[in-house]
C-alpha cells in the first residue's frame, strides 16, 4: 500500500518536472532590462549620500554582477538585443541588459571595471550637455560626469560598454515640470541634433525620468532611432513590446538582493 503511494507520488513529481521543463523550453523568451545610476564605494555612500537611494554602492553592484556571472546569465549589447527583437537571433532563458543612466564619472571608475571583470556587456545613457572637454580628478564625494577623454577611454578599454543617449539637454525640470512636457517639437529635434554631435553613432534613447510624450515619439521615428527605453516595475521586456517603449526596472539602494533575484526569476517564468 505504502509502496503504491510512493510510486504514485514519484510519477506525479516526474510529470510535474517534465511539464515545467517543457514550458520553459517552449515559452517565449524575455529579457530583463536593469537600470542603474551612480555607484560609489560603501564608505563614500555612508559619508556623503546616505539619504539618496539612487546612489548605490560599488560593492552591492559587484555582488549583483557576480550573481549574473555565476549563474551564466547572458548580457546583450544593443545590437544583439535588436537582433533578438527582429527575430534574427535566439537568446537563452537567462538574459539581461545592463543599462546605466546619466553618464556619471563612476561609469568609468566603478562600473566599467566590474563589467569587465565578469565579462558582461552594458550600455550607458549619457546626458550630452554634462560631457565636458576637460578632465578633472575623480572625486566620488562630488557629482561629476564623464568627460570626452573618459568616453574615449571606455571605447578603447572596454568596447562592451557602449554609449547611447539620455538626451542632450532635456534632463531638467522647469518649476518641477520635466522639460519634455514643455518643449516644442522643434526644440526636441534640436536636442537630438545636439546629441549627434557628441557621437554620430548614437541611435538609442532613454527618456529622462522615464517620461515620454507623443511628440518625442514622433521625433524618435523621424530621427530614425532604433529603440527607446522607459521605466516600469518589472523591467521585463518582451519581443512584442513597442520599440520606443521598452521597459526597464530601476535597481537602487532600496533593492534588496532577495528582490533582485526575484525579478530575475520572474523574467524567466513569466
Ligand atoms: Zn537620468
Amino acid at each position: 500500500m505504502l509502496k503504491k503511494f510512493f510510486i504514485t507520488i514519484g510519477i506525479i513529481c516526474v510529470l510535474c518536472l517534465v511539464s515545467v521543463s517543457l514550458y520553459l523550453m517552449l515559452k517565449e523568451r524575455n529579457v530583463i532590462v536593469l537600470a542603474y545610476h551612480k555607484v560609489v564605494p560603501k564608505e563614500i555612500k555612508e559619508k556623503y549620500y546616505k539619504d539618496d537611494p539612487w546612489i548605490d554602492t560599488t560593492e552591492r553592484f559587484e555582488k549583483q554582477m557576480k550573481f549574473l556571472y555565476d549563474h551564466n546569465y547572458e548580457s546583450l549589447s544593443m545590437d544583439e538585443y535588436e537582433k533578438w527583437r527582429n527575430k534574427k537571433r535566439d537568446i537563452s532563458l537567462k538574459t539581461v541588459m545592463i543599462t546605466i543612466d546619466d553618464g556619471d564619472i563612476e561609469t568609468y571608475y566603478e562600473i566599467m571595471p566590474i563589467l569587465k571583470k565578469y565579462n558582461l556587456k552594458g550600455t550607458y545613457f549619457a546626458i550630452g550637455e554634462s560631457i565636458k572637454d576637460s578632465s578633472e580628478k575623480y572625486d566620488p564625494s562630488r557629482k561629476q560626469f564623464l568627460n570626452k577623454e573618459l568616453i574615449e577611454k571606455i571605447k578603447q578599454e572596454y568596447p562592451n560598454l557602449e554609449i547611447q543617449s539620455h538626451s542632450y539637454g532635456m534632463h531638467n525640470r522647469n518649476n518641477n515640470v520635466p522639460y519634455v512636457f514643455d518643449m516644442s517639437k522643434e526644440e526636441i529635434e534640436k536636442d537630438f541634433d545636439n546629441m549627434k554631435e557628441i557621437d554620430d553613432e548614437i541611435d538609442v534613447y532613454c527618456y529622462p525620468y522615464g517620461l515620454h510624450t507623443d511628440t518625442i515619439l514622433e521625433v524618435l521615428e523621424e530621427k530614425k532611432y532604433r529603440m527607446a527605453f522607459k521605466l516600469d516595475k518589472s523591467g521585463i521586456s518582451k519581443i512584442s513590446d513597442n520599440k520606443y517603449l521598452i521597459p526597464r526596472v530601476g535597481v537602487n539602494y532600496d533593492t534588496s538582493f532577495a528582490n533582485f533575484k526575484k525579478w530575475l526569476i520572474k523574467a524567466i517564468i513569466l
